[in-house]
């Protein structure tokens, strides 16, 4: 699944490709793709005619917004979405959902083989979160400001669950994935069944941080190796090859030489060295 690396990845792609060019049209090969307007017509309405100002992300959903007046494109790519910029002239993969159609043949195609992944047009007359409603619940985005350990702090106080399941939940910190989560912990010495309320205050602090490392070396990497991710040239990215814990279940510990430990965890693989965390 893409997390924040992988998205702020296909943002920054999105940036450098499909700026200041008019969207000439679009074909919906999946209808439940659109999740608003209700009409795929409605949708593909909305957009032709109109250019992307700027991609813009908020933990793992991506909004362009589109030229004055016209109001933002969302996607989110869920379990196995990829936006891909081709020729138009590509073979189509089974898989594609929906096409967007640019000048000089080009287009912006979303692939996605699990059908998760979802599409908004909102209107410019409407609020964003009251279309695409997951923004609401979202907490802040790791790399703003309001991050701070006062505020991981309050949002970790009283819960009596397990540190890990609590990165996952996109209203405790916004981008998060079971990747990530699991590569935070290793840094900062916790184990994933840790409950938020034993937590010591310089651990949270420590978290804090190290969230914020994590992220900022695998965008550095391009995003994960693990999974299906393609950034929009269709090129998988390099994380893989410096995970601490991430899928080493059975391999030697960077730091200790240990054996890395899986366990599951509400549903979720989670990797650990029983050495180093505690
Ligand atoms: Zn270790």
């Amino acid at each position: 699944m893409p997390e924040l690396p992988e998205v702020e990845t296909v943002r920054r792609g999105l940036n450098q490709l499909t700026l200041n060019q008019n969207i000439t049209g679009g074909d919906v090969l999946l209808n439940r793709t659109i999740a608003y307007p209700f009409s795929v017509d409605e949708f593909i309405q909305g957009i032709q005619g109109r250019a992307i100002i700027a991609w813009h992300r908020r933990g793992k959903y991506l909004l362009a917004e589109l030229s004055p007046g016209a109001g933002y494109l969302g996607v989110h790519l869920r379990m196995t979405g990829q936006l891909l910029w081709l020729h138009r002239d590509e073979p189509l993969h089974k898989h594609t959902r929906v096409r967007l159609f640019f000048g000089d043949q080009q287009e912006l195609r979303f692939v996605d083989q699990r059908t998760f992944g979802q599409m908004w047009w909102v209107p410019s007359k409407m609020q964003v979160e009251s279309v695409i409603t997951g923004l609401a619940k979202l907490a802040a985005d790791p790399f703003a400001p309001e991050f701070t350990v006062e505020y991981l702090a309050a949002k970790l106080k009283n819960r009596r669950r397990p540190i890990k399941t609590a990165l996952l939940d996109q209203s405790v910190v916004a981008g998060l994935g079971n990747i990530y989560a699991d590569e935070a912990l290793f840094k900062c010495g916790v184990l994933p069944e840790t409950l938020c309320t034993d937590l010591q205050p310089q651990q949270i602090e420590q978290l804090r941080k190290v969230i914020i490392e994590v992220l900022e070396t695998s965008i550095a990497a391009g995003g994960t190796t693990f999974s299906n991710f393609l950034n929009v040239k269709g090129i998988n990215g390099n994380y893989g090859g410096v995970a601490w814990v991430y899928n080493r279940a059975g391999e030697p510990c960077r730091v200790c030489h240990n054996v890395i430990q899986r366990i599951r965890l509400a549903g979720r693989s989670s990797h650990f060295c029983p050495q180093c965390q505690s």
